[in-house]
């Protein structure tokens, strides 16, 4: 989302006919935490009362320092550390080079 005074002004449009963060990004296409972080960075609006906060699951125990941290899975109420030996940084080989893969030089 690129934030120009058009943009603004047609998400406080959309807020003034009193649609929910959620149908505000929807309508610009963008998400309901954009809006929100537009708007606190703009130092306005409280959450409305109509959307509950949002209770994100907690995450998993962090593992052993010692042990890979690459999480798998894209659910976060259904990830896991990947848990090998260290190798570099806090990721095991294969991790490693999941996470730093080298881009091809252009010529
Ligand atoms: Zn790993």
């Amino acid at each position: 989302m690129i934030w120009t005074a058009t943009t603004i002004a047609e998400m406080y449009a959309l807020l003034d006919e009193g649609l929910s963060w959620s149908a505000v990004g929807a309508r610009m296409g963008c998400s309901k935490n954009t809006i929100a972080g537009k708007l606190r960075r703009l130092g306005q609006r409280p959450r409305p009362a109509s959307e509950p906060p949002v209770h994100l699951p907690s995450p998993p125990p962090m593992p052993s320092v010692r042990t890979c941290q690459w999480i798998e899975g894209d659910d976060p109420r259904a990830w896991v550390f990947c848990g090998e030996p260290v190798w570099r940084g806090v990721y095991c080989r294969a991790c490693f080079a999941r996470c730093y893969q080298r881009l091809p030089v252009a010529a």
